[in-house]
């Protein structure tokens, strides 16, 4: 996305203060996606970085990462697999803990809903701490899925979430 435009779609994200909590300056995605040239901007954006990639999955994080995790992969003709909080899914799931920037919590898929090898692009909206990631990354190293990348649309790269990630490839639109 070239600059222009980036500058753009930060003009549509709200920055809410001491949301959830005392500190934390919440970066709400809703006033970008309510916006027909901000939704768009940034679904092609991700399916142009993904399309003819092979990929076989998107791995969308609970919630944020459906928005974009279930439009990007219709896009590019992967299937859609969300990663769910506790007691959401019915069948039999693999569960993985993780710290947020505010608080703690747990998230689990399908055990059935990767092959092993399969390739798969991570997404949610937002990159902070990194534990979310982490936690998904554990999640699909269970299954021995191959991680083709984790893509956010936000990155608070003061919180470092890139170095708890480590070696896999990480891709974010903005950065702040
Ligand atoms: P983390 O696990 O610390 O990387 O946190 C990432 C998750 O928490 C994402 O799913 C975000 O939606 C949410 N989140 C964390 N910090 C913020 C923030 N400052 N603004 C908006 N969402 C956030």
């Amino acid at each position: 996305m070239n600059s222009l435009k980036k500058v753009e779609l930060e003009e549509m994200i709200r920055t809410v203060p001491n949301f959830p909590s005392e500190g934390i300056l919440f970066r709400d995605i809703t006033t970008a996606l309510k916006d027909k040239k901000g939704l768009k901007l940034i679904i092609e954006d991700f399916t142009k970085r993904y399309e003819n990639k092979g990929i076989d999955y998107v791995l969308g994080a609970d919630a944020r990462g459906f928005i974009f995790g279930a439009a990007l992969a219709y896009n590019i003709g992967a299937g859609f697999v969300p990663a769910r909080k506790p007691g959401k899914l019915p069948a039999k799931t693999v569960r993985e803990e993780y710290t947020l920037e505010y608080g703690t919590n747990a998230i689990e898929v399908h055990e059935d809903a990767i092959e092993k090898g399969a390739k798969v692009v991570i997404i949610d909206d937002l990159l902070a701490t990194g534990g979310t990631a982490k936690a998904m990354i554990n999640l699909m190293n269970k299954l021995e899925a191959n991680i083709y990348e984790l893509a956010f649309l936000i990155e608070l790269e003061d919180l470092k979430g890139r170095e708890l990630i480590g070696d896999y490839s990480v891709y974010s639109i903005l950065k702040y």
